[in-house]
């Protein structure tokens, strides 16, 4: 893409204040009210074009304020427009961003008098319904469940002037892009376009030069991640011994609100049923799991009940929880990108945080790739007094720290999991606190998939 207008943006930028940006008086209350004080680097590079109504791509992960550099925009453009029509579209590729930027938008618009509204699939399609036949102004949503509303004829895209597709290339490895120009073959084609995304992958390129019109292009670069506060840290860790080494992370009692990330639903599934057996309080986030699980797994991870949360890339996506303490890459992922996505869990937005990897020596060309990535050597620092030479170690009984209930002491006071196999026979199933109804999944395409 030739591309005269191409901007890098790095988080080192003399920041600007919400005050030079031109949004107005409302707004601004909302961002106050956020508890935002400067803008961050996407935010001050795209807002200004954005508010002009120019088309953008913007390449920045989650953590960066991606969100609310196009929420404000957003606002902003449509405060004087009246009342009950659709105007603007954002679509994400799961329900967890698509709830997380409507949460944003409610918060950050609430002096705005504009209303939006989440779209996704499994749940009920009444309540969507009534949204889209008037009753708000911007619309999130995931593709599959607005395509099902477009073809009832649920939805009038007539007056719409803003499109935003968040996370292309997580809609791309969805297998989302088919139904996005579906959605985008029934929209107006005067229109504003953003497109954010972490990388651009030939289709992703493709999509915007059918989209957009002459686009800025906003670059958050990828070794600012290490600058947003995160640490890394690299434990070597043998494959059979990744779960004792991670309980015995545990022990540390600053690891209060841990995310684990797994490469796929049978690691999340048997490393959260480990991790209970040792005496953890964990939750646990896949693809497999309904709307209400999700919600209760995240509701347990929010509120302290569960000082883990195992999940897979995918589920993860949109996941905001405020003080992530730790991010654990159990698997080191294929994709170097990937893990920039996963600690950005952490330290999100200007805040720290520690991302720990378990690396077993086959998975070293994998971290490696990461650190060209992120432009830094990951120290390596072997688990102190940790046998690397012995059989695979089962997990020990990990401590809970204060204030902490664990889900269950299955092997009795100090015992360990590996000596009490009898035990562990006699106990009560354990209660899945995750388990909700079985609602229709939403993942349509990513049913049946690894993750
Ligand atoms: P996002 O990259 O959009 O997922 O945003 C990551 C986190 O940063 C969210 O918790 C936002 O509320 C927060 N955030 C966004 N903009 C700012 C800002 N200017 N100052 C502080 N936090 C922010």
């Amino acid at each position: 893409m030739s591309d005269p207008d191409s901007r890098t943006t790095s988080a080192s930028q003399s920041p600007t204040s919400f005050e030079d940006l031109p949004l107005n008086a409302q707004l601004r209350a909302g961002i106050r009210e956020m508890g935002y004080q400067t803008p961050t680097a996407i935010q001050q590079s795209a807002i200004p074009d954005a508010v002009l109504g120019r088309d953008l791509i913007g390449t920045a992960q989650t953590g960066t304020g991606k969100t609310a550099a196009f929420l404000l925009p957003i606002l902003e453009r449509l405060m004087s427009r009246p009342r009950g029509r659709i105007y603007a579209l954002v679509l994400t590729p799961t329900r967890e961003l698509a709830l997380q930027a409507e949460g944003f938008l409610h918060q950050l618009g609430r002096h705005t008098g504009l209303r939006g509204a989440a779209v996704f699939g499994g749940v009920a399609m009444g309540p969507q319904e009534h949204a889209l036949r008037g009753g708000a102004e911007i619309i999130i949503a995931t593709p599959g469940r607005l395509l099902d509303h477009m073809q009832r004829g649920n939805v009038d895209f007539r007056a719409l002037e803003i499109l935003v597709l968040d996370e292309a290339d997580r809609m791309l490895d969805m297998g989302f892009l088919p139904d996005v120009r579906r959605i985008h073959d029934q929209l107006p084609r005067t229109r504003q376009t953003m497109l954010f995304s972490a990388t651009m992958p030939p289709e992703v390129v493709r999509l915007s030069r059918d989209f957009l019109h002459e686009p800025r292009m906003v670059h958050v670069a990828a070794e600012t991640v290490a600058a947003v506060g995160v640490s890394h840290l690299a434990v070597p860790a043998p494959s059979t011994q990744k779960t004792a080494l991670l309980c015995r992370l545990l022990e540390d009692e600053t690891m209060t609100s841990t995310l684990v990330f797994v490469r796929t639903k049978r690691r999340a599934d048997r490393l959260v049923r480990d991790l209970r057996r040792a005496g953890v309080a964990a939750g646990v986030i896949h693809g497999n799991k309904s709307q209400n699980q999700r919600i209760l797994a995240l509701e347990g991870f929010r509120s302290g009940n569960h000082r883990v949360l195992v999940a897979t890339d995918i589920a993860a996506r949109g996941i905001d929880v405020e003080g992530v303490s730790h991010v654990v890459n159990y698997d080191v992922p294929h994709e170097p990108e990937v893990y920039v996505h996963r600690v950005g869990r952490t330290a999100r937005a200007q805040r720290r945080g520690d991302s720990i990897t378990l690396v077993a020596p086959e998975e070293e060309q994998d971290l490696a790739r990461v650190e060209r990535l992120l432009g830094e050597k990951i120290p390596r620092a072997p688990m102190p007094g940790w046998d690397y030479t012995s059989p695979p170690q089962p997990p020990v009984l990990v401590p809970n720290p204060p204030g902490v209930r664990p889900d269950r002491r299955p092997f009795g006071r100090g015992g360990q999991a590996g000596r009490s196999g009898d035990h562990r026979r006699n106990q009560r199933p354990q209660r899945d606190h995750s388990r909700g109804g079985g609602e229709r999944r939403s993942y349509r395409r990513a049913q049946g998939s690894r993750y």
